[in-house]
C-alpha cells in the first residue's frame, strides 16, 4: 500500500468537518469502522480503493476529491506522481485522468490491474453509471456477482448502484479507462 498520503487526511476531516459530524456518524454513513476512519484523519493509515470509495459514498462526493489535483483545468494533472492511488494488497493502481467536473458531471480515470488483482466495489449512490473501456488485456466485469470477460477494445456501461468488481485472471497487466457519471443533484 502506498504511504499515508496527507491530502486524504485533510480531506477527510475537512468533509466531516463540513457535515458536523463525529466520527461515529462518519462511520454509520460510510460503512468504514470509526478506529478505521480516526487511522486516515491521523495519516496514520492508507485506505485502499475500496475503504476510500465507501467514504466518497457516504459522504456523497466523487472520487477524484481524494486525489491531490495540479490542474483543476481538466486534462492529466502536472504532478502525476503525487495523483496516483497504488493499491497493492488489490493489485490496483488508480490514476484520474479528469477530476470530477461538476458541470458536466463527471470524472475519469485509468485503471491497472496486476495478473491475478481482485477488486470488489461496493454499490454507488443511486443513479450513479460507470462505462467501461478495456485498453489492454482481459478484464473480468462482476455485476450483481456473474463475471463477463472483457477483452481489449470492448466497452461496458452498467448501472453502479450495485455489487460490481474488477479482476485479472491473465498473465499480464490489464489496463481500462473508467469514466463514471453522477446524477444530477
Ligand atoms: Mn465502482
Amino acid at each position: 500500500m502506498q504511504e499515508p498520503t496527507p491530502h486524504i487526511a485533510a480531506t477527510l476531516k475537512m468533509l466531516r468537518a463540513a457535515q458536523g459530524w463525529s466520527l461515529d456518524r462518519a462511520s454509520r454513513a460510510t460503512g468504514v469502522s470509526k478506529a478505521m476512519l480516526g487511522q486516515i484523519e491521523r495519516g496514520e493509515s492508507s485506505p485502499t480503493v475500496a475503504t476510500l470509495w465507501k467514504i466518497a459514498g457516504g459522504f456523497r462526493v466523487s472520487f477524484s476529491l481524494f486525489f491531490e489535483q495540479a490542474s483543476v483545468e481538466g486534462g492529466p494533472p502536472d504532478n502525476a506522481a503525487h495523483a496516483v492511488l497504488e493499491d497493492a494488497a488489490a493489485g490496483m493502481t488508480v490514476t484520474p485522468l479528469f477530476a470530477f467536473d461538476p458541470d458536466l458531471r463527471f470524472e475519469m480515470f485509468l485503471i491497472e490491474l496486476a495478473p491475478g488483482a481482485y477488486s470488489e466495489s461496493s454499490p454507488h449512490e443511486r443513479g450513479v453509471v460507470e462505462h467501461v473501456v478495456v485498453l489492454e488485456g482481459a478484464l473480468d466485469l462482476g455485476l450483481d456477482g456473474a463475471w463477463d470477460a472483457l477483452g481489449t477494445g470492448e466497452a461496458r456501461r452498467f448501472a453502479a448502484d450495485r455489487e460490481h468488481g474488477y479482476r485479472n485472471r491473465g498473465e499480464r497487466a490489464v489496463r481500462f479507462h473508467d469514466v463514471i457519471h453522477y446524477p444530477q443533484v
